[in-house]
């Protein structure tokens, strides 16, 4: 790795897959950094006042990857462990995640190091909208979108795209994505990511020829995205056999009650004390036997550790970096397990929040069905381009992926020129 300011091994790991990439696309050297660095960040510190009079300082970033295609788009995520280059690694995966779904944007993410859960509404609305503030320099719906990521909602959105709104002196909805359907958000966004995540399982078990209705699924993670993929498989008839929170793993070999554990969530935050499954280490959960691994959480959860150990057909990446490097070489050496990469498997999420953003600045609004018909069609248009590249190059899906997302970024970058 060559930078000294996004240090951390989640960067390294990002940095790795592409060079791995470049090497495949046999990148002009002159342009491989360019393709690869962040373009820019911005860190900022956000004072609160707590409802107890305390005043507390939250550091938050935002990196934006690469400006050569469009505005730049990504998630904010809230979470205690976030840092720089966490949220430069997310970034760079937007980069390739929006090239590959042919979207007109460049990758960015940003982040707040803080446990969400651990404020008072109040509190987070106020350091939603500080850190919204602080942000204006560099965001804009024509300079960088943000939409909801791990710990963050529509609510917080809504607060993002009011603090900005009320300094530009107008409404301006395309600032953000996710919003609620009240506000300019779009129909089907919630469910979008995770719909996509299952959607492509399904797609995939079809190719195996398995039929849904003999397949089992284990689902990690159980925010937004994992809780939406489980309840998409079960429409398309999987039982899904086992899911996690940060409070454990919860098997029930029967098959979970979704809808009776979302129910749950929604009123204790947490799995904590649901009696719908037997409780589990989460680190055996990743080993249950099942035709799905659906890793919805956060990064690094497959490594060397565990990946001689995972007992399924299909690992369906909703989480952004779910697989180690390290992992990645220990299956590519186990013809039994398929790996949807992250950049393809979770896209559906980007997709639907790129229809937001022209959904507002149009303007005029779609219907569920027009946008899930739309996510379908981009979605199989997708696949089909990475399963055409992993034939032509005789490499792994996610070399497949990444080495098509890059390619069109590098393109876009060699196309425009290095100005002087
Ligand atoms: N945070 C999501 C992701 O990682 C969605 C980003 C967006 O909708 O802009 O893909």
């Amino acid at each position: 790795m060559n930078s000294n300011i996004y240090n951390s091994p989640v960067f390294e790991m990002a940095c790795r897959q592409f060079d791995r990439a470049a090497d495949i696309l046999e990148m002009d050297t002159r342009l491989r950094q360019r393709v690869k660095m962040p373009k820019r960040c911005l860190a900022v510190s956000c004072p609160i006042e707590l409802d107890n009079g305390e005043v507390v300082v939250y550091e938050g970033f935002r990196v934006q990857h690469h400006l050569s295609m469009g505005p730049t788009k990504g998630g904010l995520r809230f979470h205690p462990k976030v840092d720089l280059g966490e949220v430069a690694a997310l970034a760079m995966w937007m980069s390739w995640k929006c090239a590959l779904a042919g979207l007109p944007y460049g990758g960015a993410k940003g982040g707040i190091a803080v446990d969400p859960f651990a404020l008072s509404l109040g509190e987070l609305e106020r350091l939603s909208r500080r850190y919204m503030q602080e942000m204006i320099p560099f965001v804009g719906p024509n300079v960088d979108v943000m939409a909801p990521d791990v710990g963050t909602t529509p609510q917080v959105m809504a607060w993002m795209m009011d603090t900005y709104s009320s300094y530009v002196g107008s409404n301006a909805s395309a600032v953000v994505t996710g919003k609620p359907v009240g506000l300019g958000g779009s129909e089907g966004r919630k469910e979008a990511t995770g719909y996509g995540v299952a959607y492509f399982a399904k797609s995939y078990l079809d190719d195996l020829g398995i039929a849904p209705e003999e397949a089992t699924a284990v689902v990690q993670g159980f925010g937004n995205v994992g809780s939406e993929a489980a309840k998409a498989l079960n429409r398309f008839g999987v039982k899904v056999i086992a899911i996690s929170d940060v409070s454990g793993g919860y098997h029930n070999p029967h098959g979970i009650d979704i809808g009776d554990a979302i129910k749950y969530v929604s009123k204790n935050r947490t799995l904590e004390g649901w009696n719908g499954g037997d409780q589990i280490p989460n680190d055996e959960l990743l080993e249950i036997k099942c035709d799905i691994l659906a890793p919805c959480a956060l990064e690094r959860v497959i490594n060397e550790t565990n990946a001689s150990k995972l007992n399924c057909r299909i690992i369906a990446e909703g989480a952004n970096g779910p697989t180690t490097n390290q992992a990645d070489a220990i299956l590519a050496e186990n013809p039994d397990v398929l790996i949807v990469p992250d950049i393809l498997c979770n896209s559906g999420g980007v997709i639907v929040s790129y229809f937001e953003w022209v959904q507002d600045l149009q303007s005029t609004f779609w219907t569920r069905k027009e946008v899930l018909n739309r996510l379908c069609k981009l979605l199989d248009r997708s696949k089909a381009e990475l399963e055409a590249q992993r034939s032509k190059l005789g490499c792994s899906r996610r070399e497949a992926a990444l080495s098509l997302g890059i390619h069109r970024v590098a393109e876009a970058k060699r196309i425009r020129g290095l100005f002087p």
